[in-house]
């Protein structure tokens, strides 16, 4: 384990009963940071960017992770989230979206939802709007119209285009068993004073059946924030890591104890160890505590032929960087 772990932490705040105010209010800022935002992929770059703008121009951590995501949502040419997103096997694009407030401790998300290219804001205002946490389909859909989203046609004609020449491809239903895109956005973040936001934003398996929801838009799975303890998210096989309710088992490991690095590092091994064919598997993970700490890891190394592995995109002190995580196997 890296820096301070939670025991010695909570040793340390019940020790400071005994220091001066001075001596008080040096532990307090020393065992907390700026404002940190941690993302998946190299499109998470921009959003990080972008969710530190808004936070620093005084927005909530909840907009700052909502608008953060937005700017990849709006971007045609990624190909795994909003507009532009590959579509499910009938042609139609269905999205997936979360976000949680770790002071709350509470989420909204929606599932499978059609036409709208800003699911996590529609996740949002499932929280804010309603006393449920998950809105899926066409109810989904109903929702955001009557909280005055405008429906588009989500398809660009790249990602028309991908689809017509997947139709084309023989044997295609192979896809039934085995989707191949994964390049979802999760971002998490921290004020820098222990709260904690998670968000994440999916076109979900290219190709996939009508109504797959995969691991992004379920609590615990895509995302998790808990102001007790810190924030993940998840990207990869969805299919693989519900069954592990990647997001909050990171977080229970780190309520343990455990860094945000080696929380990660146990629960993929877990993954492996109970199935050694997970160690194949698209699988990658990010986590935060509440005092900025940041983990990162995928369960192998490259992901695809044609990426250098998982990369995540951070934003701490000013200036945002994208860096190539540690892989399992
Ligand atoms: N986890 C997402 C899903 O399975 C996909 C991804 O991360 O790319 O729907």
């Amino acid at each position: 384990m890296d820096g301070l772990d939670r025991r010695d932490f909570i040793k340390s705040v019940a020790g400071v009963a005994a220091l001066s105010t001075a001596e008080f209010a040096a532990a307090a800022s020393a065992a907390k940071t700026g404002p940190v935002f941690l993302a998946t992929w190299p499109h998470g770059k921009p959003a990080v960017d972008r969710a530190a703008e808004v936070f620093q121009s005084g927005g909530s951590l909840m907009d700052a992770v909502e608008k953060g995501i937005n700017v990849a949502e709006d971007d045609p040419r990624i190909m795994s989230v909003g507009y532009g997103g590959l579509p499910n096997e009938d042609g139609e694009v269905e999205l997936d979206a979360a976000i949680m407030n770790g002071t709350l401790h509470r989420a909204g998300s929606v599932c499978a939802l059609h036409s709208i290219k800003n699911p996590i804001s529609v996740a949002r205002l499932v929280i804010e709007k309603t006393r449920h946490t998950t809105l899926a389909g066409e109810g989904a859909y109903q929702f955001a119209l009557k909280e005055g989203f405008k429906p588009m046609q989500l398809l660009t004609p790249a990602s028309l285009q991908k689809w017509l020449d997947w139709r084309a491809t023989p044997n295609h239903e192979q896809y039934w068993i085995n989707a191949d895109n994964h390049d979802t956005i999760g971002l998490v973040a921290t004020d820098g004073k222990g709260h904690v936001v998670s968000g994440c934003s999916t076109s979900g398996s290219a190709w996939k059946i009508h109504g797959r929801v995969g691991d992004s838009p379920l609590v615990g799975c895509g995302v998790y924030a808990d102001d007790n303890v810190g924030a993940t998210s998840a990207t990869g096989d969805g299919d693989i890591m519900t069954n592990y309710c990647t997001s909050v088992s990171i977080v229970h490991n780190m309520a343990r104890g455990a860094s945000p690095q080696d929380a990660c590092e146990d629960l993929l091994k877990h993954m492996a160890e109970t199935d050694p064919k997970n160690r194949e598997a698209f699988v990658a993970v990010i986590a935060m505590d509440k005092q900025g700490r940041i983990g990162a890891l995928s369960m192998n190394a490259p992901l695809t032929p044609a990426q250098p592995g998982f990369q995540y995109a951070v934003w701490q002190n000013g200036e945002s960087k994208l860096v190539n995580a540690a892989a399992m196997y």
